[in-house]
């Protein structure tokens, strides 16, 4: 089998509200898609959510490395992902969110070729995933509403987007708290808001409401504050953007500097990195999450399946798809029950359609 043509798509998707970070607002995702269509005619679908902000990718950096990669990759064997893999890394360093997009799209070829859903492929360790749904900042009385809205709808787990001013997160909390009572969980993310002191205040604040594990509360590159934090921190601490690849992994990990891991696929390069992730956690009982950026249904799906085939990898916080109000995938891919993300009985990804119409013509053609 081998790789015949690469359609690669340039698409924007709007968000249903705008989207609140400590680090700023956002109200559409611009997304590039990949189709990836194998010479025994079986098509693979994949998706890149470039966040400029940490991976340093934008859908004009995706482009150029796609301009890149694709040639190289006309006529290899779509099923070898492990030596796939090696030849982008060897022809272009980084640019894991570029990356993944092939990924994904060998993995459901992988899929598709062996009549399976792409979970029992990956290990098979659940068949459903249970995800968070994220709370966006706004004003603490806000966001104790937009939480209520999500506990109505069946979630069972929220994560709040905290890291702005100290007192104002701790009062979202604590409104959330009171909001959905006991038995909600409650997870918080600060993006790099915070200080080392202030993250260690807000976390020694807010630990009366129960908080299961805080993000990412200081600077990627301060590892050391990072483990400063977990040492003087009641909740513990999982790394997002100071984790990218599994060497980041490892060595946080032997820094002590964390308790969890957040896997993002934007930021490992797809599946297979990030199934090396989850191992190399697992193997330091380190529990991992796997979260998103502003992934469409395709990128959800590569994302749910690898969650389900892993053991470790324990919590889901997969809901882009859900604050976008413009839908790539129109049959398929993963639904939503209550607060599982559940799969089609389709192979692969379980994709089943595109809306094409929204994807429009190919932005590139390599064949
Ligand atoms: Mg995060």
């Amino acid at each position: 089998m081998g790789i015949q043509q690469i359609d690669v798509y340039d698409t924007t998707l709007r968000y249903t509200e705008p989207f609140r970070i400590s680090s700023g607002a956002s109200t559409e995702a611009r997304n590039v898609v990949v189709k990836l269509t194998t010479d025994y005619g079986v098509v693979g679908w994949g998706e890149s959510s470039p966040s400029k902000r940490v991976t340093g990718e934008t859908v004009e950096t995706v482009m150029r490395v796609l301009d890149r990669l694709s040639p190289k990759l006309i006529r290899k064997c779509p099923l070898r992902i492990e030596q796939v893999v090696d030849l982008m890394d060897q022809t272009v360093k980084a640019n894991p969110a570029a990356k993944a997009a092939i990924d994904m799209a060998l993995f459901d070829v992988l899929g598709k070729t062996a009549e399976k859903p792409l979970f029992m492929l990956l290990g098979g360790f659940r068949t459903e995933v249970v995800s968070d749904l994220t709370l966006g900042i706004k004003t603490p009385s806000q966001m104790a509403r937009d939480a209520r809205r999500a506990v109505a709808h069946g979630f069972k787990s929220l994560k709040v987007k905290l890291g702005t001013d100290p007192t104002e997160d701790v009062e979202r909390v604590r409104m959330i708290r009171k909001a959905v009572g006991e038995q909600i969980d409650l997870r918080v993310d600060a993006n790099q808001g915070w200080t080392v002191i202030r993250a260690i205040k807000v976390l020694n604040k807010i630990d009366k409401f129960r908080i299961h594990f805080a993000e990412q509360p200081v600077c990627a590159d301060d590892v050391q504050g990072l483990k400063k934090v977990r040492c003087d921190s009641p909740i513990p601490i999982m790394a997002d953007e100071s984790v990218h690849s599994p060497e980041d992994a490892l060595r946080l990990i032997e820094m002590e500097a964390i308790d969890l891991i957040n896997i993002k696929l934007m930021k490992c390069g797809g599946i297979l990195k990030g199934r090396k992730i989850a191992e190399i956690a697992e193997a330091a009982g380190i529990p991992c999450m796997i979260g998103c950026m502003s992934e469409s249904g395709i990128g959800i799906a590569a994302a749910a399946h690898l969650a389900a085939g892993l053991r470790n990898i324990r919590y889901a916080d997969l809901d882009s798809d859900l604050l976008l109000s413009d839908k790539l995938v129109t049959k398929g891919g993963v639904g939503l029950e209550d607060s599982a993300r559940v799969f089609s009985r389709s192979c692969g990804l379980g994709v089943d359609q595109i809306n094409e119409g929204h994807l429009g013509k190919p932005a590139r053609k390599y064949s």
